[in-house]
């Protein structure tokens, strides 16, 4: 940090030492003033004072043309250097005071980049056979190789001045700033030999028109400058929402990507939850209505919190979290889940959850993904999977996430989803919870030894397990408040229930122990026949230990739970009283390892 610093300085200090003194060997003490000569040196530094205030804007914003060079360079050819460089002297001077802000050491060294530009075009104007005085079209090379030195030089020490100032190559800087002002420096060369002909012709009045000219176009600029923010403004918007849209989202995802603006970088994907279901009931209108007032909920808090919110389409959103970590991000996206469940929207009571809620896939970034559309699509997977486990959830992509369509009893899952579907109107909860556990016990099945027939057992089990509760009525099944004590009896007939559903389809007997028994304990307190230890066989006592996971850590709406460092705590606590304390610390280093718990 040091060597930058003194580097940065030795540079200053040797571009201003070799500037200033060129410029006193080039002043000519011979050289007489005439009152006309300080006329047009007036008027010369007063146009440059001018045009250095009226700047012309260019878009992208942040560009901008300075015309001062046009008249450094035609008062060269015109003039001559002594009167250019007592012209730049007292502009300098001017600029000095009344940008007095600026330290000083800028303003020399500004001073003696333009004194030697001005110097060595003058010098290779000569060179090459250009004659002081009347704008001559025969001397057209010699004005063209000014302007290329002027220019050169000018390339050279601004990129000296940043290349010393920032970690960057000579060379990136210099291509850059090479593309950039091509344009520029070949209207500067037009405009010096216009504004040449211009005094030539008229003189002073040919300068004043020259400004004026200049100032007027400024005023005009500035004003598309104005209408051209407004206009790429509104191209960055989405409508109906007030989010940014689409297609800037994908400029700024590149921009993070291709730049490595940020170390770490998430990214959620969002879909509302069974918008059409609203749509249809509502009407389009008042589904605008919903997608304007989630747009405004997630624009308030993404910018309170500094992330970028996008609507990507329909009814989908995403949020760019940049230098956060997946697992915090895909809390975050719980919280924001949650705040979303949790605020009314009229006629939200329609949808399965009784309330307005999305699915989320959160992605962070990693470096072998190939480009954004990759990330956005692993993203977008994630959100299905969040789906798939009974939406209004969050879902982190990790790469060895296990497709459960990749399993090999597809059929299987797909005939007891089908019978899960009744959940999807009468009890939301359940229907997700099944997915839930189904999904945990997918994962789970992997990291303890089970054989395969063993493994479909408690797969296909896990998701069928609370089947029985389709029996209890909706009132009892959905209350919110406590239950009576005849209502609680009822819930406990579940299993009951279940095993005898589950018995009807002879495919499906391997499954009723687990239908069955997986509310017994442990420790024999359990229900319905109080079996104690392993009287429980293995994959009912392992399902029990999911199946409480789950159900102690899922929140619903308008209500509040274990957080899943809550959760593990109260397995550990509950291993061999309530759970088979065998299987209870793999489980736990599954969840831990699974969701970054540092517990
Ligand atoms: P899921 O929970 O699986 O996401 O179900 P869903 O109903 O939300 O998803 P689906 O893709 O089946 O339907 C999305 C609907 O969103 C269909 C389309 O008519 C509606 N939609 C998309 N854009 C707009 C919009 O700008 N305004 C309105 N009112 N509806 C829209
Ligand atoms: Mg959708
Ligand atoms: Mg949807």
């Amino acid at each position: 940090m040091l060597s930058k610093i003194s580097e940065f300085g030795i540079y200053i200090f040797i571009i201003s030492i070799l500037g200033t003194t060129i410029f006193l060997l080039n002043i000519n003490n011979s050289f007489s003033l005439s009152p006309m000569n300080w006329t047009t040196i007036l008027l010369l530094v007063i146009a440059i004072i001018l045009l250095n205030h009226f700047i012309v804007l260019l878009p992208p914003k942040g560009n901008a043309m300075s015309m001062d060079s046009a008249i450094y360079l035609a008062s060269s050819f015109v003039f001559g250097i002594e009167l250019t460089l007592i012209v730049l002297f007292w502009s300098s001077i001017i600029f000095g005071l009344y940008q007095s802000k600026i330290v000083w050491w800028k303003h020399v060294f500004n001073f003696s980049i333009y004194s030697l530009m001005i110097i060595a075009a003058y010098h290779s104007f000569i060179y090459t056979g250009g004659t002081v005085g009347a704008i001559e079209i025969e001397q057209l090379v010699p004005y063209v190789i000014a302007l290329l030195i002027y220019f050169a030089l000018n390339v050279l020490l601004v990129g000296g001045y940043f290349k010393v100032l920032e970690t960057v190559s000579l060379y990136n800087v210099i291509i850059g700033m090479v593309k950039e002002t091509i344009p520029s420096y070949l209207s500067t060369l037009v405009l010096s030999i216009i504004l040449g002909m211009l005094m030539t012709s008229y003189q002073n009045f040919g300068l004043i028109l020259f400004t004026s000219v200049v100032v007027l176009l400024s005023i005009v600029f500035r004003q598309y400058f104005v209408l051209y923010d407004e206009v790429s403004k509104k191209a960055n918007f989405d409508e109906l929402t007030t989010l940014y849209n689409h297609s800037h989202f994908k400029e700024v995802i590149d921009d993070y990507l291709i730049n490595k603006k940020a170390d770490t970088l998430s990214l959620a994907f969002i879909d509302i939850d069974d918008f059409k279901k609203y749509n249809d009931y509502h009407g389009h209108v008042s589904g605008d209505e919903l997608l304007k007032y989630f747009g405004k909920q997630l624009r308030e808090k993404c910018e309170k919190d500094g992330w970028f919110a996008a609507r990507y389409g329909g009814e989908e959103f995403v949020i760019i979290l940049p230098d956060v970590k997946g697992c915090e991000a895909s809390k975050y996206l719980n919280k924001l889940r949650k705040e979303i469940n949790d605020s009314y929207f009229k006629g939200v009571e329609v949808l399965p959850h009784g309330c307005l809620s999305f699915s989320g896939g959160v992605v962070e970034y990693e470096s072998d993904f190939y480009n954004s559309a990759e990330f956005i699509g692993k993203a977008d997977q994630a959100m299905y999977r969040a789906k798939s486990e009974g939406k209004n959830a969050i879902h982190l992509y990790h790469k060895n996430d296990l497709d459960s369509s990749l399993i090999d009893y597809e059929k299987e899952v797909d005939h007891l989803e089908q019978q899960l579907r009744f959940f999807l109107y009468k009890d939301i909860s359940t229907y997700q919870h099944s997915k839930r556990v189904f999904q945990y016990a997918v994962k789970f099945s992997n990291e303890i030894d089970l054989t395969d027939h063993e493994k479909k057992v408690l797969v296909l089990g896990a998701l069928i397990h609370d089947i029985g509760k389709i029996e209890i009525p909706r009132e009892i099944i959905n209350k919110k408040t406590k239950l009576e004590e005849a209502e609680w009896e009822m819930i406990k007939q579940h299993v009951t229930w279940g095993k005898e559903i589950v018995s009807t389809d002879k495919a499906l007997q391997h499954l009723v122990p687990l239908v069955e028994l997986h509310h017994e304990r442990y420790d024999g307190k359990g229900y319905p026949h109080g079996l104690k230890g392993e009287e429980t066989p293995k994959l009912a006592r392992i399902l029990c230990i999911i199946d409480s996971f789950d159900a102690m850590t899922t929140e619903r709406p308008y209500q509040s739970t274990k957080s899943f460092a809550q959760g593990i705590e109260e397995l550990e606590k509950c291993s061999g009283t309530q759970f088979d304390p065998e299987y209870v610390p793999h489980f736990i280093e599954m969840i831990k390892r699974q969701y970054q718990i540092d517990k």
